[in-house]
């Protein structure tokens, strides 16, 4: 089999930031990249399951709600992958921008935590959600189309 073009990037240099991933027709891959590859602690799963809650929910509720594709959690507990389709690099890479601060800025109930709106609706963790979008935001808000690429 051939191996898939997100195990060719060398996951060595990665750091944590904002990457263009992989572009299929109208469609760009983000690559939110939130731990080191390979550095543990990797981020929990509840975490992670509160993370995707918010994004999803603030970047369905977007002004550009309707070219959003999917916001979901990367196996390796690394980081996230979103899709957007036709929208350029600034524009995705503000929509991220401003989605992660709304979802560090959020308060009370985690939007979809009920039983009949989600898998494992018991396995959240709002607050260190809060701590690790407050970190990550720090990485990403100065961020320019430049730096989306991945490093060699
Ligand atoms: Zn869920």
């Amino acid at each position: 089999m051939d191996r898939i073009a997100s195990f060719c990037i060398n996951h060595d240099t990665l750091v944590p930031g904002v990457y263009v991933s992989r572009i299929d027709g109208d469609i760009t891959t983000y690559d939110l990249r939130f731990i080191k590859p390979n550095t543990p602690p990797y981020l929990p799963n509840p975490t992670m399951h509160t993370i995707e809650h918010l994004f999803a929910t603030y970047v369905r509720n977007s002004a550009l709600k309707d070219k959003v594709v999917y916001f979901g959690p990367m196996g390796c507990r690394t980081g996230f992958y979103f899709l957007i389709k036709d929208t350029d690099e600034k524009t995705a890479l503000q929509l991220i921008k401003n989605t992660i601060k709304e979802c560090m800025e959020h308060e009370g109930e985690i939007p979809g935590s009920t039983a009949v709106e989600c898998g494992n609706y018991l396995e959240h963790d709002p607050k260190d959600a809060k701590d690790k979008l407050l970190w990550y935001y720090g990485i990403i808000k100065d961020l320019t189309t430049e730096d989306l690429k991945y490093p060699l």
